[in-house]
Parts: C-alpha cells; structure tokens; sequence
C-alpha cells in the first residue's frame, strides 16, 4: 500500500481558541501524554524505523497536536505507527508517541467515517494493510 502524503504544505493560523481547544485536551486526556512537554529536538523521528513510510515525522504529529491542527488526523503516520515504543525510549521528555497516536486513531475512527470497507478488501490488499489499521477497523464494530 503507498501512502499519499496529505499534508503536503500545511498554512496553519495560531489561535489561543485552536491550541486550547477540545481537539488538544481529547488528544492529552485519550493518551494520558503531557503534549505540552515536547520542545521538537526530533530524537522520536530519527530512531522511528517506519519513518520512511509516514507522510509526517513523528515530531510533526506532536507539533501539530501543540497547535490544535486537526488535520493532523488526515495523516498516514497515525496508522503505520506500530506503537514499537522506539521513539519513547529515545525520547528526553519520556513522551509516547504511540499513545498519541493511538488517540488520534481513537478520535478519528469516533467520527464514524468508512474509509475501509474491510469486506471489499483483497487478499492482495490485505498484504500490505498496516496491521494496526486493520485492528482498529475491527475494533470499531465491538466498542
Ligand atoms: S523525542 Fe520527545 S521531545 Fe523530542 S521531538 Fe520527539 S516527542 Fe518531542
Ligand atoms: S512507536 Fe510509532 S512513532 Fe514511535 S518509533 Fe515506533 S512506529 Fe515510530
């Protein structure tokens, strides 16, 4: 499977409104991480071994959190993260990115919007199907 970057250049208007709003404190109470502690050094992004498949850093995915950027939930990376815990042990901070990531799935997959239609899929599509998508389209229809 490619995955398209979808945040190709990102033009983002700061607003005390946006970085203190319910999109940032769903993020920080869904995974329980303090987004706030980051200062971007990008360790999380270099030691990522799946970064070359994301179409945004992991650094990137928690900056964008910071800003209350929603379309932050448009990226691949939320899904091709395998929650390998490397970033968190490089990590000066001690911040886990799978947890956030794992929140941005949560909140993402609670709009309810079928971008997997798991029955239509092939078994040759099913080869390269991120394994923790597949998990959360599963998930879906049991919570
Ligand atoms: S390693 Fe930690 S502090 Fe550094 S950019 Fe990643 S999450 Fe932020
Ligand atoms: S937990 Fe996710 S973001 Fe962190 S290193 Fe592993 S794949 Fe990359």
């Amino acid at each position: 499977m490619v995955i398209k970057p979808v945040i190709a250049r990102m033009n983002l208007i700061l607003s005390r409104q946006r970085v203190n709003g319910e999109f940032v404190r769903k993020v920080v109470e869904l995974s329980g991480e303090n987004i706030y502690a980051c200062y971007q050094c990008g360790k999380c992004s270099s030691a990522c071994p799946f970064v070359d498949k994301m179409d945004l850093l992991p650094s990137q995915v928690i900056r964008l959190v910071q800003f209350g950027d929603e379309r932050v939930l448009n990226s691949g990376t939320i899904w091709v993260c395998s929650a390998c815990f490397t970033c968190r042990a490089g990590c000066p901070k001690g911040i886990d990115i799978a947890n956030i990531n794992e929140a941005l799935r949560l909140i993402h997959l609670r709009k309810n919007i079928d971008h997997v239609k798991l029955n239509k899929l092939k078994r040759t599509d099913l080869a390269g199907f991120p394994q923790i998508a597949l998990i959360s389209c599963l998930r879906k229809y049991s919570s």
